[in-house]
């Protein structure tokens, strides 16, 4: 099983391959990798198989479904909302509130008993439905890593008993 090197999580993804010195790396059988728990990018040696990424499918980050509460602001709004999914890039929130793409935001994400704060930027915007928040910190705190893990490890663990 692959590890990430920086926090363990056996969540671990293939990585885009967007570094010029990412082609040379391939060419010895050697792939990028994601941690989707922490963000940590590191390379292996995959032998033959390779890792890359399907078509279609260039995001480094797995969504997990989440629906906890989340309450977010900046100097001119705030308002309130469900998570639809998150992720250790970013995360959806379902919502009325009206955002514009570019618009920072501060997040409070209510789970499990705790408060975890983000800073992101809206990315996307589905009018009356939600919007997509990337997170503006490359590598998620600890409490969001935690959480992230968690929601995983439920999400599939779901999966499996089905
Ligand atoms: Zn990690």
């Amino acid at each position: 099983v692959m590890r990430c090197p920086r926090c363990t999580s056996n969540w671990v993804r293939p990585g885009d391959r967007y570094l010029p010195v990412d082609r040379l790396f391939s060419v010895a059988k050697v792939f990028p990798y994601r941690c989707q728990a922490c963000a940590w990018r590191f390379r292996r040696f995959k032998g033959a198989s390779g890792t890359t990424p399907k078509k279609g499918d260039r995001r480094e980050f797995e969504r997990i479904p989440a629906t906890f509460p989340v309450f977010f602001w900046n100097a001119d709004l705030h308002g309130d909302g469900t998570l639809g999914n998150i992720s250790a890039g970013g995360c959806w929130i379902q919502g009325p509130t009206a955002v514009k793409d570019g618009t920072p935001l501060e997040l409070l994400l209510q789970a499990g008993g705790q408060s975890i704060e983000a800073a992101g930027v809206v990315a996307r915007v589905t009018p009356g439905s939600g919007f997509a928040v990337e997170f503006l910190d490359s590598r998620p705190d600890h409490r969001l890593r935690s959480l992230l893990q968690t929601c995983h490890d439920k999400a599939h663990v779901a999966v499996s008993t089905v």
